[in-house]
């Protein structure tokens, strides 16, 4: 293990929510935090020991950051792996850039997972409307389209539930890399969050059900309300996942629970803490921001148990504006990311509530 020892300084790619709760959770651990973002007063600045305002191809910069800090990690999926590549000749970087390769291209990713015995929906590959066409002719209706690259929250994404819709979710997708997926009729979606430590250990936080609204996150629910063999699968085949990419630091995995077909599906991996898993901050003696800073800086990883349950509610948009009506709820946690501008869709802050309550 590559120890650091507290008053060492991690470097984060990445200036949003979570490094903000990153970087938090490195102070309390004594550590110090230096944000490299391309954009300026993003949540993780305000509440770290220095920031560099660069772009991530910008290697000069990068080669001037990584010589201020002790081990460099991310809080995006989405950072270029020649971003990554650059400063793992210098410096440790955790997660490795092997996790953004897989998890960059929906298409390698599902490959990797199917690779490892474990079912995603059906998927093909297209580039033209007439392989769409073909591919559908295979997969049935109704289908996702999803754009291979840079799709989140529902971005880059068109149900088509029959022939006719085809045409013009292709033309809004407007991409020549899409992989079409079969629609599953998931009874609920679950979440596995899972940390691996510079050991080999793994440890992972008890599975979460998650309801989305208009294609985000709203609501998490701990524990998913499972059979709990449906829950030690879930954490069986994470578990599987994060050691085959011999990883260092939180992943998520996203999994569809259906009786219809195979039980469980992985949806896609995060590699990173997930919007699933702020309920860990008030829940478990370890958050998963902790987790990960204690992984990243070889520390051995902490406790995650946890009783009763715990719901996290997102503050999407304009409902930032509850902010002083939650702040009187006796037992709910509010956080808020720092954001000055809110926009639909935008995630500005949310709530957890601990049952049975402590309010
Ligand atoms: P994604 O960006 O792939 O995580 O998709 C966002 C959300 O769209 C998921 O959390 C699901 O609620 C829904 N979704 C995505 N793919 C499928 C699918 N193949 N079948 C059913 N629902 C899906």
């Amino acid at each position: 293990m590559k120890t650091l020892a507290p008053g060492s300084t991690i470097g984060m790619l990445g200036g949003g929510q979570l490094g903000r709760m990153m970087a938090l959770a490195a102070a309390e651990l004594g550590f110090k935090v230096h944000v490299f973002t391309n954009k300026i007063d993003g949540p993780t600045e305000q509440v770290c020991n220095a920031v560099t305002h660069a772009d991530y191809d910008d290697k000069k910069a990068l080669l001037e950051f990584a010589n201020k800090v002790d081990v460099v990690t991310y809080e995006f999926e989405n950072i270029p792996v020649e971003t990554v590549n650059v400063l793992t000749g210098v410096i440790n970087v955790f997660p490795n850039a092997k996790v953004l390769e897989v998890s960059q291209d929906r298409l390698t990713e599902k490959k990797f997972i199917n690779d490892l015995g474990i079912e995603t929906a059906p998927f093909k590959d297209v580039s033209t409307l007439e392989e769409a066409e073909e591919a559908l002719k295979d997969i049935g209706y109704p289908a996702v389209l999803k754009t291979r690259r840079l799709g989140y929250d529902g971005k880059g994404q068109a149900i088509v539930k029959n022939e006719d819709d085809l045409s013009s979710a292709w033309k809004q997708l407007n991409n020549d890399s899409i992989i079409i997926e079969g629609f599953i009729p998931f009874d609920i979606e679950v979440s596995v969050v899972a940390a691996r430590g510079q050991d080999g250990e793994v440890v992972c936080f008890s599975p979460v059900e998650n309801n989305h609204k208009n294609h985000i996150l709203d609501l998490s629910i701990a524990p998913a309300q499972v059979e709990d063999e449906i829950l030690n699968d879930a954490i069986d085949k994470a578990t599987k996942i994060i050691n085959e990419l011999n990883y260092v630091g939180v992943l998520t995995v996203e999994f569809f629970v259906s009786k219809d077909g195979p039980l469980l599906r992985v949806n896609e991996i995060a590699p990173r803490v997930h919007n699933s898993g702020h309920w860990t901050i008030e829940a478990c003696p370890t958050s998963q921001f902790e987790q990960h800073i204690r992984a990243v800086c070889g520390l051995p990883l902490g406790c995650v148990k946890f009783s009763g349950e715990a719901r996290m509610t997102n503050l999407i948009g304009d409902d930032i504006f509850q902010y002083y009506e939650l702040l009187k709820e006796k037992g709910a946690s509010v956080h808020h990311y720092g954001k000055n501008e809110s926009r639909p869709g935008r995630k500005m802050g949310h709530v957890t509530r601990l049952f049975p309550s402590i309010g």
